[in-house]
């Protein structure tokens, strides 16, 4: 049988999410999640077109939930030798990776040596692909960073206006992240309004449990939220996105927090859920919101304002607009926040039609304004796919 199978795996510290291409038929067979890995109760959910199943996989490390999950594979069918490669998220490409690359020895030693750039996530990105690699050491892999897409951003929009040193001796500068969806969503929207891949300005908002907003001109992205790390920018579930950067010693200083807890505080317990006290989760706060809750309809209204503020900032980069694009599960399903979000930019001529907006989202992609010039739009994100794509890209032309 003809190896056609791509295996993506998006390894994190304590989970590790999977799903299998089939590159000939352009279909996602298989998917699934192994969670809780190192304690008792992991699991692993799988789900196939007939279903989703669970099984527990106690105390399973990433290399034993990948055992796992090429055996569940297999006796579903899709055993090794149907294998052409696997692709893997991996956060932090720095200023050393501007596109997806093969993994051999020296591509991992560069990736480790970009570990203190995202302490919390490459080390877990690297242990998904050692793992396979021991599994399957013949099995071409891939590595697609988060970054990448956004090192075509120039420095004047990517620099800190602080000492340069901490530029040239530790890479303290803007870096971006959700690149593989702002890439997969900008190119879509050029394909669907067949805009002209030299001349087109874009901007797409991400808006998931983590959100960032990018600026693409021609193909490339030339501004972004997101920064050295993904706390920058926009308001999102439980991240602060900007703030005063003397709030770390105010808080410190009025609290007893140290400089970890406040960092904890501004990832954790901040953004929407900080505003609300009450969720992270925009459906529960629109629920809320309608119900009467002030502080949930406070932090809508702060999302919505600094994301069109967001937006507006980036237009400063691409110097006009053909669309605008929403992805994410808050982009994709939360109409409300399409509603406000676009309200705020009416001075822009962005004007949404009121039913499509309602009817527009993850089954049904496509202009959700009255204007097609520029247009509004939902295009639901597909980041694995992406992987999958240059994988399969990647490894035909080795
Ligand atoms: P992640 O960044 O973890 O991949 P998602 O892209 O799935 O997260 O987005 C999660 C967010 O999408 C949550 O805030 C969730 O409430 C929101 N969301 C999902 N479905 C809806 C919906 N129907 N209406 C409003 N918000 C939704």
């Amino acid at each position: 049988m003809t190896a056609s199978l791509i295996l993506v795996i998006n390894s994190g510290s304590s989970s590790l999410k999977f799903s299998v291409f089939d590159s000939t038929q352009q279909t996602e067979p298989v998917s699934g999640l192994a969670e809780r890995l190192d304690t008792p109760d992991a699991t692993l959910k799988v789900s196939t077109q007939v279903g989703t199943r669970q099984t527990a996989i106690p105390d399973a490390d990433h290399q034993q939930a990948l055992r796992a999950v090429t055996d569940m594979l297999a006796a579903e069918g899709f055993g090794p030798d149907r294998l052409l490669a696997a692709g893997h998220r991996v956060v932090h490409g720095g200023e050393t990776f501007s596109s997806s690359v093969q993994v051999t020895a020296d591509i991992l030693a560069q990736i480790e040596a970009l570990n203190h750039l995202a302490p919390l996530h490459n080390p877990a990105n690297m242990e998904g692909i050692r793992a396979l690699s021991t599994l399957f050491p013949d099995l071409p892999q891939v590595a697609v960073f988060d970054t990448a897409f956004h090192q075509s951003v120039p420095p004047a929009a990517y620099t800190y206006a602080v000492p340069h040193a901490l530029y040239r001796d530790h890479g303290v500068r803007r870096y971006g992240f959700h690149g593989s969806s702002h890439r997969y969503v900008s190119s879509e929207a050029v394909r669907l309004l067949q805009l002209d891949p030299a001349d087109h300005r874009v901007i797409t908002a991400h808006l998931g449990n983590g959100c960032s907003a990018c600026a693409v001109k021609n193909g490339q992205s030339l501004d972004t939220t997101m920064g050295l790390t993904p706390l920058e920018g926009l308001v999102m579930g439980t991240r602060s996105g900007d703030v005063d950067p003397s709030l770390h010693q105010f808080i410190s200083e009025r609290t007893n927090l140290d400089l970890d807890g406040v960092t904890a505080m501004l990832n954790r317990e901040s953004g929407l859920l900080g505003i609300s006290e009450l969720s992270n989760d925009m459906r529960t706060l629109i629920e809320a919101a309608e119900e009467g809750h002030a502080q949930a309809e406070l932090a809508i209204e702060v999302f919505c304002y600094r994301l069109a503020k967001a937006i507006a900032g980036l237009l400063t980069a691409t110097g006009g607009l053909d669309a605008l694009v929403f992805t994410g599960g808050i982009g994709e399903n939360a109409t409300p926040i399409r509603e406000r979000t676009v309200y705020h930019l009416g001075w822009l001529g962005l004007n949404l039609d009121v039913t499509a907006n309602l009817t527009h989202g993850r089954d049904q992609m496509g202009i959700i304004s009255t204007t097609h010039e520029p247009a509004v739009m939902v295009i639901p994100t597909r980041e694995e796919w992406m992987i999958a794509q240059d994988t399969l890209t990647l490894v035909s032309a080795h």
